[in-house]
């Protein structure tokens, strides 16, 4: 059997992986993994220079998922595992101008608890008069979809949504609060809506209720912190995975240009083979962003292309500054600070790289990570380096104020990287979508869809949907083929 990995993120590396460990275990296949970039990885990727992890891309995954984790064990990376330094966790938002902190207790956008909530100053009385009432919000029947916005402003109000919501959704998936689906973003919220009314309320029983099961078990769970990295970056993931592969079947510096039904299989044919008919294959793994798998499905089944397609991206850049320690000043405490858009700023987000993971930035340097584009800022990424460079530098010196006068200086190294339409947005409606594709795919025999824009935004999630697909296309045998393309006819 001969299948067919198409973008060589790590989606499809996972994938790639597992189909080698099948390989290797004895199983008739082989695989041929198509990347169109000279390096695979896709958006994870980071460099060392003079000794400082800078990350490109993701800086770490969440720990509480556990595929990205037991992958780098897998690979032998388990010593290299390195957890937040939560003692030192501390986030703060943008407040006209100033860096106000996140209250203590805020679960998931939702505060907990009474004393730091009433005494925050990121929300006015008004907001904190709303969050008490809101212990009275009386269950709600399942309804239709809405965006993360009208849910957080139903019940916290606008205020909650400008200054919580937007920039820890902008964040996470470079996204816009009110384009987000809350179903699909923040499914456990809409649950506690439905069945405790309450969204404060839902959430104390639900930490109770963790509580209760980590006192029964404590066995078998992470080191506890929020986010894990490896010690020498993302790219140690990456370099650890491609190192397993055989190196036959890895294409990079191929774009696949056609995807086409052939009897029971596929034809693939890349920009190389402009002339030649393409290989055929049992089977298809596509692991590259959605528009771009819609735009090889189109000529397959046109309405799942469109679907695909559909999948809003967006894009980001990130800015990596070099200082060292004395010459920057002292920075606030914590991890960095979030930026609403209200604000008006080019930066969603800043990240004290050296603070959030020790021992990845040489003693005396800090490492700051600019966070900038998303939804509403896809211009920017017309800007060159220098311009981004300059206006992030000009944007920290003014946020983080006089203590930190260094941030306005030359840093000792700057790295800009732009990311066109990387990162999915799961938009309203995105569940009903899903199920639409779903049942389109499985009407194609062989093929298989991985990556960010399903099921799950992170690098733990892309980990576990293209190792599934893997396992489910080396499961196939022939007979499976023939039969699902019979299904196919009927
Ligand atoms: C700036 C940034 C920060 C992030 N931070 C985090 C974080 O801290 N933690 C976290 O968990 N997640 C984070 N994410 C999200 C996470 O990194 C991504 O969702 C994930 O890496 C996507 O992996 P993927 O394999 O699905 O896609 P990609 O990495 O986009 O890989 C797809 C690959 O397909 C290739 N390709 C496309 N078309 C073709 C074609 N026609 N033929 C051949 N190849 C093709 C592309 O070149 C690419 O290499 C971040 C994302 C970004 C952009």
């Amino acid at each position: 059997m001969q299948l067919a990995i198409i973008g060589g993120g790590i989606a499809g590396l996972a994938a790639a992986y597992e189909l080698e460990k099948a390989r290797a275990a004895g199983a008739p296949m082989s695989y041929t993994l198509f990347e169109s970039q000279s390096r695979l990885g896709g958006t994870l990727s980071s460099e060392i220079v003079d000794g400082a992890v800078l990350e490109r891309g993701p800086d770490s995954f969440i720990s509480e998922k556990t595929a990205a984790a037991q992958l780098c064990r897998e690979l032998g990376l388990g010593d290299d595992l390195l957890p937040s330094n939560d003692a030192a966790r501390r986030t703060w938002i943008v407040v006209n101008n100033r860096l106000t902190a996140l209250p203590d207790g805020l679960m998931f956008l939702v505060p907990t608890r009474l004393i730091p909530t009433a005494t925050t100053r990121l929300f006015s009385v008004r907001t904190k008069l709303r969050m008490a009432l809101e212990l009275l919000h009386p269950p709600r029947p399942a309804a239709g979809d809405e965006s993360v916005a009208a849910l957080v402003e139903r019940h916290f109000g606008a205020e909650a949504v400008d200054r919580l919501a937007d920039p820890l959704l902008s964040g996470i998936y470079g996204g816009d609060a009110a384009q987000l689906s809350a179903q699909t973003v923040l499914p456990r919220l809409v649950e506690m809506e439905r069945k405790h009314g309450s969204l404060t309320r839902g959430m104390l029983a639900a930490h109770r209720a963790m509580r209760a099961a980590a006192k029964v078990s404590s066995k078998g769970s992470n080191s506890g912190a929020v986010f894990t990295t490896l010690r020498g970056g993302m790219q140690q993931l990456v370099d650890a995975l491609v190192a397993r592969l055989d190196p036959e079947s890895v294409r990079t510096s191929t774009a696949v240009s056609g995807l086409e039904r052939a009897g029971e299989g596929w034809l693939i044919k890349t920009e190389q083979d402009v002339r030649a008919p393409g290989t055929a294959f049992d089977g298809v793994i596509l692991a590259t962003p959605a528009w771009a798998a819609g735009l090889l499905l189109n000529a397959v089944d046109r309405e799942l292309g469109e679907e695909l397609a559909a999948i809003p991206y967006s894009s980001s850049i990130t800015v990596n500054l070099v200082y060292g320690e004395e010459q920057i000043g002292a920075l606030p405490e914590g991890f960095g600070f979030l930026v609403p858009v209200s604000e008006g700023r080019a930066t969603l987000a800043c990240t004290f790289a050296h603070r959030k993971f020790l021992g990845r930035t040489p003693p005396g340097k800090a490492v700051l990570r600019a966070f900038l584009g998303g939804a509403r800022r896809q211009a920017l990424l017309e800007e060159t380096d220098a311009t981004l460079i300059a206006t992030v530098r000009q944007e920290l010196a003014a946020i983080l104020g006089t203590r930190i006068l260094g941030v306005a200086m030359e840093p000792e190294h700057a790295q800009v990287t732009r990311w066109r339409r990387a990162m999915a947005q799961y938009a309203v409606g995105h569940k009903e979508r899903m199920e639409r594709i779903r049942v389109r795919v499985s009407s194609l025999p062989g093929l298989r869809l991985a990556g960010n824009a399903y099921d799950g935004i992170g690098v733990p999630d892309c980990i576990r949907l293209g190792r599934q697909a893997a396992r489910e296309l080396a499961a196939l045998r022939q007979e499976t083929l023939d039969a699902g393309a019979r299904g196919d006819a009927r």
